[in-house]
């Protein structure tokens, strides 16, 4: 596998979309760079997490799914149509992502596989606003969200899910902690089997 890994780092370095993948149970991952494969065992010991304690709030992840690592925040926005400055998007049972060592270098890269991994598993029927509040909680990135008002409490459900395909980043910054706060709330009060349906 080493003159195939070389071959790949060496098509990349010619700008032609190159890529190498490797599997781990039923996830699969494809990356495009070669630097990526550095990230795969924090990539794997996230995902088992998040299988793990999705498992104990009774969601299952699919039994396979594939992780696709764009290039970079052009190639991620080319190959899915969503804004350049996402982490990463789930489109059924793939979840795409922009680069792995990207993802790293902002400390990113568990609350991305946690996250994408909790929409793999969500129910169909959540309404946006409760999947992305729930998916940034299972995550652990609603921790860090500011206190305080998010200045949209009184946005009814159907505009904040409106609200969170916005492309302006501050909006839809709080469009996502808003979404977090009310499915807080919720899950305060009724807990996550309530919440999900089950
Ligand atoms: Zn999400």
């Amino acid at each position: 596998m080493r003159n195939w890994t070389a071959l790949a780092l060496l098509l990349t370095t010619a700008g032609i979309a190159a890529g190498a993948g490797v599997r781990h149970g039923g996830l699969s991952v494809e990356y495009t760079d070669a630097r990526d494969r550095a990230q795969l065992g924090v990539v794997f010991r996230a995902w088992d997490g998040a299988a793990r304690d999705l498992r104990a709030i009774g969601l299952d992840v699919p039994a396979t799914v594939r992780i696709e690592a764009a290039g970079g925040a052009a190639d991620l926005a080319a190959r899915t149509g969503a804004p350049a400055g996402i982490a990463a998007i789930t489109q059924g049972n793939v979840i795409h992502t922009q680069r792995l060592s990207a993802l790293a270098a902002r400390g990113l890269l568990p609350f991305t596989v946690r996250h994408e991994a909790f929409h793999t598993a969500q129910p169909a029927a959540l309404p946006r606003w409760l999947a992305e509040g729930l998916a940034r909680t299972f995550s652990g990135e609603a921790a860090s969200d500011p206190p305080g008002a998010t200045g949209l409490e009184n946005l009814p459900d159907a505009a904040l899910n409106a609200q969170l395909l916005q492309r302006s980043a501050p909006r839809l910054n709080a469009a996502y902690h808003e979404a977090t706060r009310r499915a807080g709330l919720l899950l305060r009060r009724r807990g996550w089997r309530a919440v999900l349906g089950l």
